[in-house]
């Protein structure tokens, strides 16, 4: 069986970079994959170096960068010149902008929604026709547990997760129809870089947020600290998976034939989604925030 082409945004580092390589050095060969990155020109040297031996074998490098459409239209244009195919989309490219939303610009909440919502709205529809047609796809959407359960920080970011469970949950069922699955996938906390500036410690890296917040009145900044501390198990208490979990997750989800529709990709989330789900005034949620 030929490999399965696999297009991934935001590979530079991070989440997108660990799924990269994981497909690429399957030991099967299931895959080709194409990791896409907005800058080759200063980004590409890591992934490179890690790919080793798999780059230009399994793992290609092209430029994308999702808030443009000419770059969209430009590669995935090439891939299909080459390949005659694309099985599967991987949206990962994702930014976070932490501000205390009430001084915030609303520049900053614009910023995050084109890349993290708009980014992916433009990358599903530039592949999906390619699928519909084929009668065979994977769209994978790097969400959050963010992407159903917010909490009181990172009203920035939070918005863009649910508008993409949401964009994701009604074009699902049309496409299946047409052999394309579409799924998101829910991580909670993952080590990367930027954790790992924090020792990997779960509450280090909110609090860092909130103490970033300087024109936030103590009093508020107060309320929202006790509030991220005194609920460990909503906020996801010290938990930190890895970029291979998430990695093997994706993975999964390729090698299915019938992908679930969300994917929580630890016990702990998966907990927290029963919480969510279950409770449909949202009352059980506003208390568990406010019982202190
Ligand atoms: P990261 O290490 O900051 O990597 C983000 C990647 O997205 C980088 O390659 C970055 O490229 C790229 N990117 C940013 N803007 C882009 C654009 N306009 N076009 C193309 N690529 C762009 O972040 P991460 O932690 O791996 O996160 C990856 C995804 O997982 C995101 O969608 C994030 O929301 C989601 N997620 C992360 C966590 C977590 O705890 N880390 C948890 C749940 C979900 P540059 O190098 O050029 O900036």
């Amino acid at each position: 069986m030929s490999a399965q082409i696999v297009v991934i945004t935001g590979c530079s580092k991070g989440i997108g970079q660990g799924i990269a390589l994981n497909l690429a050095k399957d030991p099967q060969r299931r895959f080709k994959v194409y990791a896409t990155m907005r800058n080759i020109a200063t980004n590409q040297e890591d992934t490179k170096t890690k790919a080793g031996s798999y780059y230009n074998d399994t793992l290609f490098i092209r430029e994308l960068d999702v808030t443009k459409q000419d770059t969209i239209d430009k590669t995935i244009k090439g891939i299909i010149e080459g390949e005659g195919t694309i099985d599967v989309l991987v949206n990962n490219a994702g930014i976070e902008n932490p501000a205390w939303w009430q001084t915030a610009p609303m520049k900053t909440f614009y910023d995050v929604m084109e890349v993290n919502y708009f980014g992916c709205v433009r990358m599903t529809k530039a592949v999906a026709p390619i699928m519909k047609t084929q009668r065979r796809g994977k769209i994978i959407q790097i969400s959050s547990v963010l992407g159903f359960k917010a909490i009181p920080i990172s009203a920035e970011y939070i918005p863009s997760k649910f508008a993409l469970e949401g964009f994701s949950e009604s074009i699902a069922p049309p496409l299946r129809k047409f052999n394309v699955w579409v799924s998101v996938i829910e991580p909670g906390v993952v080590a990367t870089p930027m954790s790992e500036e924090f020792g990997n410690d779960v509450n280090a890296i909110w609090h860092a947020i909130i103490d970033s917040w300087t024109d936030c009145p103590e009093e508020e900044a107060t309320i929202t600290r006790k509030m991220m501390t005194e609920n460990p198990d909503i906020v996801l208490g010290t938990e930190l998976q890895s970029i291979d979990d998430i990695a093997k997750v994706v993975q999964d989800v390729i090698s299915s034939a019938k992908p679930d529709f969300r994917y929580q990709t630890s016990e702990t989330v998966k907990t927290i989604a029963r919480h969510r789900f279950i409770d449909p005034s949202g009352n059980e949620i506003m208390n568990s925030w406010l019982k202190q």
